[in-house]
């Protein structure tokens, strides 16, 4: 048995949930299937009603969505009530907009006078979205809001440490009306994802984690012959211009560093700072992150969450320790962390040369590591030598000078003045090791259908 909730502030066994059954998965992909053959014939503004009052059943229990958060990963509770409103506006962007960025285009044909010719956007069918642990909702909502807006359905296969939270928005979705089979949470084994993946009435595949499961679904979509989309990694650039506003910019690298806990895929993991500022930056930096207070994420006065369990604390640990034992320096900052829980020191990383295999890891916590950059060339070239490629940011005084910079930074993302940016109404992906495709907006919801033509050729054309 895999799935359970283990509470990463306690370390304690909150409850076990058993593998499904090859008959569950049999039944959830039937149940899809033909739940899809109704729901594509439904119109937008069906899906739409059912969209807004998801919207407003999470509005409404806010705090109890908030709280499985936090005990099933750890989140601080004003965050998790943050992700919690985020995706009743991810849900609502859809309700509004779906019908609009779906409209059929009629194609701009040489002479209009010989026939019409028409793309429309239809759905595919059966989808399966694989997720991860550090955004339990929003990663949901980010694939069924507007996947089910296109009118496909989906099957969840969530990771197995939030068990509660999947079943909590497979409740949450029926609640709102959605017919039953539209979306399906199944504590499914990693042979089950594969078998989904292989049967003919299942379409594609949402996969959002790290690079080593991504290539594995990757891989089995591809042999299977079905669209992939894949939202992996990164090592964000945040990069520090000589003129930018310093006490600003430090808030805003110890927050993009440290929220969720330093556990997000668009962390500013490499903070890049130009000679000339370098040590302020530094100085304040420190003073920043050590003014974090680890603790009961529950407690409103906790800025730095646990881990998400002892064994990715345990992990961390560990590539920080070979990161120094190939030349890196760390630094341990700030009051001890609780030693019991899934606590991880603060620790800044310095002198990560490209020679390390550090230098192109992806740190999942709060580890900052930081780069002296000769000047803003230099910063840049620092900026895109990596293998990721899926946010970034440039904080300067000169917002016109940041966006010809950020146009230089070679990522999915970059923002000017402030870390990457998750909201409901951007879209989100990288490129490189960090994946492909993108999620949300008009992009997110024609990652899975059907761009068919309808030609109606003038019959007396020419043969
Ligand atoms: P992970 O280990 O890759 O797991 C992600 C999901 O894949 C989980 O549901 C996991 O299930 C499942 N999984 C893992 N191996 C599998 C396999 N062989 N077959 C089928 N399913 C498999 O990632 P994680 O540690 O949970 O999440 C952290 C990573 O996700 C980081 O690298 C982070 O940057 C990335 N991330 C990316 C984005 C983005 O949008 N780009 C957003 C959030 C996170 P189990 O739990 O059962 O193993």
């Amino acid at each position: 048995m895999t799935y359970a909730t283990i509470n990463p502030y306690t370390n304690e066994l909150v409850k076990q949930f058993p593998d499904a059954t090859d008959e569950e998965v049999e039944q959830a992909i039937a149940q899809a299937d033909a739940a899809f053959r109704s729901w594509r014939e439904s119109s937008f503004a069906v899906r739409a009603a059912v969209m807004n009052k998801a919207a407003s059943l999470l509005r409404g229990a806010k705090n109890d969505y908030a709280k499985l958060l936090t005990l099933e990963m750890g989140k601080v509770t004003a965050e998790a009530e943050a992700e919690v409103e985020l995706s009743a506006r991810i849900f609502e962007y859809y309700a509004k907009n779906a019908e609009t960025l779906l409209q059929p285009e009629k194609l701009p044909v040489d002479d209009p006078a010989k026939g019409e010719f028409t793309v429309v956007h239809e759905p595919l069918g059966v989808l399966l979205a694989v997720e991860p642990w550090n955004f339990p909702y929003y990663q949901i909502a980010r694939v069924i809001a507007p996947q089910l807006s296109a009118g496909n359905t989906v099957l969840l296969k969530h990771a197995s440490n939030v068990p509660q939270s999947a079943a909590a928005f497979e409740r949450l979705m029926r609640e709102a009306g959605l017919p039953a089979g539209g979306f399906k949470n199944l504590y499914a084994t990693r042979a089950q994802v594969e078998r989904i993946l292989n049967d003919p009435r299942v379409h594609g595949v949402a996969f959002t984690g790290g690079e080593a499961a991504g290539a594995v679904i990757a891989a089995q979509a591809a042999k299977a012959l079905k669209k992939s989309t894949m939202e992996l990694g990164g090592a964000d650039a945040f990069v520090v211009l000589a003129d930018a506003d310093l006490d600003k910019t430090v808030k805003w690298a110890v927050f993009g560093r440290h929220w969720n806990g330093g556990q997000v895929c668009c962390s500013s993991k490499r903070i890049i700072v130009v000679d000339e500022i370098y040590d302020d930056f530094m100085e304040l930096y420190e003073k920043g992150v050590a003014a974090l207070r680890a603790g009961d994420p529950f407690d409103p006065a906790t800025t730095l969450q646990p881990l998400s369990s002892k064994k990715a604390a345990d992990d961390l640990k560990g590539q920080v320790r070979q990161a120094v034992e190939h030349g890196a320096k760390a630094r341990e900052v700030g009051p001890k962390v609780p030693s019991k829980g899934a606590f991880f020191q603060p620790t800044i990383l310095t002198a990560v040369g490209p020679d390390n295999p550090a230098y192109r890891w992806e740190f999942f916590g709060p580890v900052s590591m930081i780069f002296r950059a000769k000047d803003e060339a230099d910063a840049i070239r620092i900026a895109n030598d990596s293998s990721f490629g899926l946010g970034g940011s440039v904080f300067t005084s000169d917002v016109k000078h940041g966006a010809e910079v950020a146009a230089k930074i070679s990522t999915g993302m970059v923002f000017v003045n402030h870390p990457t940016m998750v909201k409901a109404d951007i879209p989100f992906g990288g490129i490189r090791r960090s994946g492909y495709g993108r999620e949300l907006t008009g992009l997110g919801i024609k990652e899975f259908v059907n761009h068919k033509v309808i030609g109606i050729p003038d019959i007396d054309a020419a043969f």
